[in-house]
């Protein structure tokens, strides 16, 4: 069976710093260190990093006095924030740089004096973080018909953001059905969506094309795992997405000459390798990587993390 492998796919910068944080801070302050909220949405990498003793916790009040604590990348709400800081938690801020400079965007557009309207999933921990460091009301919009029941007059000075997992092709149709309503919008600039996100669907509507079936590797919380899994079904390709070769169905693969596989923002690459091998028991496996973008972002680490 052929396998094609997308490129790029897995890991992108944010969850590597993310990850990193926590395992520096586990070498400088030793075992526990406190983690709020998966730090990344991947049970592998959430196992991996307890057994070197991190501990995971939703709310805060979990945390004890003085321990040090690390805030995942999806990012928190001021409220999160001023808490740590009422109880002299010593925090680490795990939040990728691109959904900091999507709450950086929301503050400036709200003190502009425009309405908010940010495009994203409800509960999800990033839309939460974001929507609670934006100092004002911020109108969540899921779809289009959530765009048609905003009740504000046409006419009101409005700007928008938007959650990062959510490609430029995922928000294009709420931000046109925003632009035909309202007479005076502002967003950010195009180039601002998260890198990854976007090279990662694209890749995937690459692979779709050489491909009868695709594995998407990732978490069933992850957003942008999930998205690739649609992506691959809306380009008329069955598409699965497992968390490991565990959760592999030999069925799917009953009549596929070629299988594409991809990964999620946050599923390693120990994964992918993982159902490739659930691949080669089911029978002979030939893999070639699908020429695509290659990415060399890096994020800096805070500075007391960076050694020397
Ligand atoms: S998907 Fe984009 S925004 Fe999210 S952590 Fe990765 S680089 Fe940051």
């Amino acid at each position: 069976m052929q396998v094609y492998l997308a490129q790029p796919r897995g890991f992108c910068a944010g969850v590597v710093r993310a990850i990193e944080i926590v395992e520096r801070a586990l070498e400088k302050h030793g075992p526990p260190v406190y983690v709020r909220h998966e730090i990344v949405h991947n049970k592998y990498v959430v196992e991996s990093l307890k057994a070197k003793g991190a501990v995971f916790v939703e709310d805060l009040s979990e945390v004890p006095p003085r321990a040090v604590t690390v805030f995942s990348a999806h990012g928190v709400a001021r409220t999160v924030e001023d808490e740590a800081a009422a109880r002299g938690l010593p925090v680490l801020n795990a939040t990728c740089p691109l959904v900091t400079k999507v709450h950086n965007q929301g503050k400036r557009y709200m003190s502009r004096g425009r309405t908010l309207v940010l495009i994203g999933h409800s509960g999800h921990p990033e839309v939460e973080g974001t929507m609670g460091q934006v100092p004002g009301p911020v109108h969540l919009v899921q779809n289009v018909t959530d765009v048609a029941a905003l009740p504000l007059p046409l006419d009101t000075p409005m700007a928008y953001i938007t959650q990062t997992t959510l490609s430029v092709d995922d928000t294009k149709d709420i931000i046109s059905a925003l632009e035909a309503r309202f007479t005076d919008l502002q967003g950010p600039d195009i180039r601002d969506i998260c890198y990854a996100t976007q090279n990662r669907q694209s890749a995937v509507r690459d692979l779709g094309k050489l491909v009868d079936v695709i594995l998407v590797v990732g978490a069933a919380n992850s957003s942008n795992s999930n998205r690739l899994r649609e992506i691959g079904t809306e380009a008329g390709v069955a598409s699965y997405l497992i968390a490991d070769g565990s959760e592999l169905d030999p069925v799917w693969l009953k009549d596929a000459k070629a299988v594409g596989i991809t990964a999620g923002a946050s599923a390693p690459e120990v994964l992918v390798d993982d159902v490739i091998q659930a691949l080669r028991r089911i029978g002979p496996v030939e893999v070639a990587v699908v020429p695509g973008r290659e990415e060399n972002i890096e994020f800096r680490l805070p500075a007391e993390l960076v050694a020397g």
